[in-house]
């Protein structure tokens, strides 16, 4: 009892560990650092850290856990979530996957800084596995320290939650504590380690299973463990295919392929930009996970990407998400061959991703637009006319689709006044854009006019895909800056504000602005590194 006589207690929470039940462990359960074979995971507590402090967290995903919102206040919720103190039914543990990184496979790297505490079964007879990241070093650790600083688990912690309520599949987060303990990070990798922050954010999702999971048991000819991971999937997150059998794997196939092509439709229409889409960052639910140097297009530009590692390829750029998530799952495909032998229908899988990506995408884009019939060639070059104009001269992506929302569009005069906050650079738009963006709005008029849509009702189907408030970088970065000093406040309000992304909260109007100039070549708002 604490002294409010409010029970903190978390004891309440009931766990089913699915994982570790079913799958095969690792036989050594110190984190000396090694290859991990004929194992799924290894038995692994984190390490306890010197002070924890809750920061912030998200009641929706506590309610999901049956925590109250007087529960995550209390001092046992900051040393549970930390990872220094268990509740009887955890038994925590370090998961083991390789990946394909930048397009390369990398072999063994596993949960080298998270650790799953346990599957929380919740009243409603839902299984959520919970997991600490920066939880402390693991087998999988590699040269690394098992840590994460508070500016990446900030940005972890925020966008996972602005993505969910951005109606993106994604992994969730909980809570963000801070350890009270300083980590080491040479952040540009230019040779200037300095000390930060440290912080452990508690993520919660259906399961963390990733395409890697699957490959690098098919790598190491472990075919067996590959079966029982594979039914272990489908058993429990894809159980309406079935009994496992070699038409499921295939079907299963297919349907991992079609979550990833809803989810990178999503991350298109919200203008999110991943970063680090290596096979071990994509998960097999179709969820956006692990967020590290990702970011969000501002003024629009397919070739745009956050992450400085990958500066010069810009492989994970915007407008290769697509294409890039495809290669992935030619990745898993090959991974769940052998249980299929048989290419055909895994053929199949990939072909259904390409349909379901341009179908989707298309008619994304057509609801982004207000449209709500297709016209065919007509509409594509509709489409491909109004994203040369975004990119000859930048317009912020956010802001552009709101205000088109709002235009009039039997009102021309009116038009350009109401387009020209979204231009970063107005006076090249007025001088050298204006005319071309005058032409595609007179257009557009004229395809609205030929639906017969209202401008009322044309705005509120495109407020309702068009966000007002997004994640933009410069936003989590001023949270970062005051958390640093130990302010987590508006950390909070970011959270607060990117709960409702689509509604017009005028009272958070600072929150929907584009890009100050001073953020526009500052670390961390521009140019992020995987240092984290
Ligand atoms: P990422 O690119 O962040 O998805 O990480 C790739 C791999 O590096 C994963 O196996 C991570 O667990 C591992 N990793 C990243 N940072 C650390 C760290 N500080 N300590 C241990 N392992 C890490
Ligand atoms: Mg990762």
């Amino acid at each position: 009892m604490s002294s409010s006589g409010v029970m903190n207690n978390l004891s309440h929470l009931n766990f089913d560990n699915r994982f570790v039940s079913d799958l095969p462990a690792d036989v050594e359960q110190t984190h000396r650092l090694r290859q991990v074979r004929n194992a799924c995971f290894s038995f692994m507590r984190p390490t306890p850290v010197k002070a924890p402090r809750l920061m912030a967290h998200a009641q929706e995903v506590a309610d999901l856990l049956d925590i109250t919102s007087e529960q995550c206040q209390s001092d046992e919720f900051a040393q549970v979530f930390a990872g220094n103190q268990m509740i009887d039914g955890m038994q925590p543990y370090a998961v083991c996957y390789g990946g394909h990184q930048f397009g390369n496979w990398a072999g063994q790297l596993g949960d080298g800084r998270a650790i799953a505490l346990g599957e929380v079964l919740n009243t409603k007879g839902e299984h959520w596995e919970i997991q600490l990241k920066g939880a402390g070093p693991t087998p999988y650790s590699r040269r690394a320290d098992g840590r994460a600083v508070l500016r990446s688990s900030i940005r972890e912690f925020l966008c996972s939650e602005a993505m969910h309520h951005l109606g993106v599949p994604t992994t969730r987060a909980l809570s963000l504590v801070t350890t009270g303990e300083e980590v080491w990070r040479d952040m540009m990798y230019d040779g200037n380690p300095k000390a930060e922050p440290g912080a452990v954010v508690c993520r919660v999702a259906p399961s963390f299973l990733r395409l890697g999971n699957y490959q690098i048991l098919t790598v190491r000819n472990e075919i067996d463990n590959l079966k029982k991971l594979a039914d272990f999937t489908i058993q429990n997150f894809y159980s309406h295919l079935g009994t496992p059998s070699k038409e499921v794997y295939g079907e299963w196939v297919k349907e991992v392929c079609e979550r990833t092509a809803h989810m990178v439709v999503h991350w298109m229409r919200v203008g999110f930009v991943h970063g680090v889409m290596n096979t071990d960052n994509l998960s097999v639910l179709g969820l956006t996970i692990d967020y590290g140097p990702y970011g969000w297009l501002e003024n629009y530009d397919p070739d745009w990407t956050p992450n400085t590692t990958d500066a010069q390829h810009r492989r994970y750029r915007y407008g290769a998400q697509p294409e890039i998530a495809l290669w992935n799952l030619h990745r898993f495909a090959e991974a769940i061959y052998p249980l299929i032998q048989d290419v055909k229908p895994l053929e199949d899988a990939l072909l259904h991703y390409a349909q379901v990506m341009q179908e989707e995408h298309r008619s994304m884009f057509l609801k982004k637009l207000g449209l709500t019939q297709d016209r065919g060639d007509a509409d594509t070059t509709l489409i491909q006319n109004l994203l040369r104009c975004m990119q000859s001269t930048e317009t912020d992506m956010t802001l552009f689709f709101r205000a088109l929302a709002k235009l009039e569009v039997n009102e021309p005069a009116s038009w350009l006044a109401q387009l020209k906050h979204v231009y970063y650079d107005p006076e090249d738009f007025e001088r050298h854009h204006q005319e071309a963006m005058n032409d595609w709005l007179s257009a557009y008029g004229q395809r609205v006019n030929e639906e017969g849509l209202s401008d009322d009702e044309r705005q509120k189907s495109m407020n309702a895909i068009n966000p007002k408030y997004v994640m933009r970088n410069y936003l989590a970065q001023l949270a970062i800056d005051l958390a640093e000093e130990g302010d987590g406040s508006k950390v909070k309000e970011l959270l607060e504000v990117m709960r409702r992304p689509y509604d017009e909260q005028p009272q958070y109007e600072d929150y929907a602005a584009k890009r100050p100039e001073w953020a526009r070549r500052r670390v961390g708002c521009s140019m992020l590194s995987c240092s984290s």
